[in-house]
């Protein structure tokens, strides 16, 4: 059962300011962009709503020299070089030509974190804000405040929430890791959710009212 870290209350100091590089998003896509910054004197902030480790995102395998590779078999637990299939009549194993590794979430983070030199905050990202100035900075709106820089990161996952255009998913888009809060966090006021009547995303149906225009939409 995960220990839930994140600040709360009044430890939720204002965050804002500006900085060379924004990274938004903790997890693996946040921290290898991070550690690939590391020794290039860049101003760093890695933001997450959560700690750094604190929210698992996967199930955690890879191939073992990924781990390898990036300096993190510390995080490994167990290694395999079968696949395994069940089935109702029986198992079929087939050998591979490499191996994988299971790895704990937290620690994995930790390590990737160790070999970063950027500053962390949590802070729960709402979205783009306005530029504060004309210096061409990409302003973003957190629940602590707005960070800019002229370089920002997007790894929030897979709901992007700071990318523009078709290709981002909406902000209404069922969570893996907690469907009901996160919609209610996410939702904008008069927005209904892109769900099909069986529970799941309806992205089509969603894209497809995106591109209507705003008089002929009759159910939004
Ligand atoms: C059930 C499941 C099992 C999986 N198992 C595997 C596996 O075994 N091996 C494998 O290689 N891949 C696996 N995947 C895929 C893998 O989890 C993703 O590819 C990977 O997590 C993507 O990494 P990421 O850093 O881009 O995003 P994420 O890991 O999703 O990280 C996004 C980060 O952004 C933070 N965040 C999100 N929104 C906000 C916000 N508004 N404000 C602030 N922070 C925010 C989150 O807290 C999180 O830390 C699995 C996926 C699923 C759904």
């Amino acid at each position: 059962m995960p220990i839930r870290a994140t600040k709360r209350g009044d430890q939720r100091t204002p965050l804002e300011g500006s900085h060379d590089v924004l990274v938004c998003g903790a997890s693996f896509a946040g921290l290898a962009v991070a550690r690939e910054l590391a020794g290039s004197g860049a101003d760093v902030l890695v933001i997450d709503r959560y700690e750094i480790g604190e929210r698992q995102t996967s199930a955690c395998g890879i191939p073992t020299e990924w781990l390898q590779r990036l300096g993190l078999m510390a995080a490994e637990r167990q290694r395999f070089d079968t696949l395994v299939m069940h089935t109702p009549h029986g198992d079929a194993r087939y050998r591979l030509p490499w191996t994988f590794s299971t790895f704990d979430y937290r620690e994995l983070c930790a390590l990737l974190w160790e070999q970063c030199d950027a500053r962390f905050e949590t802070a729960k990202v709402n979205g783009r804000g306005r530029p504060a100035n004309g210096d061409g900075a990409i302003a973003v709106e957190t629940d602590r405040g707005t960070v800019s820089a002229p370089l920002v990161v997007d790894a929030l996952g897979w709901r992007r929430i700071l990318g523009l255009g078709d290709g981002v998913q909406p902000a209404g888009a069922r969570d893996r890791r907690g469907a009901a809060e996160q919609e209610q966090e996410h939702e904008r006021p008069g927005e209904r959710s892109p769900r099909g009547h069986h529970g799941r995303c309806d992205y089509s149906r969603r894209r497809a009212l995106r591109q209507r225009r705003p008089d002929q939409r009759s159910d939004q």
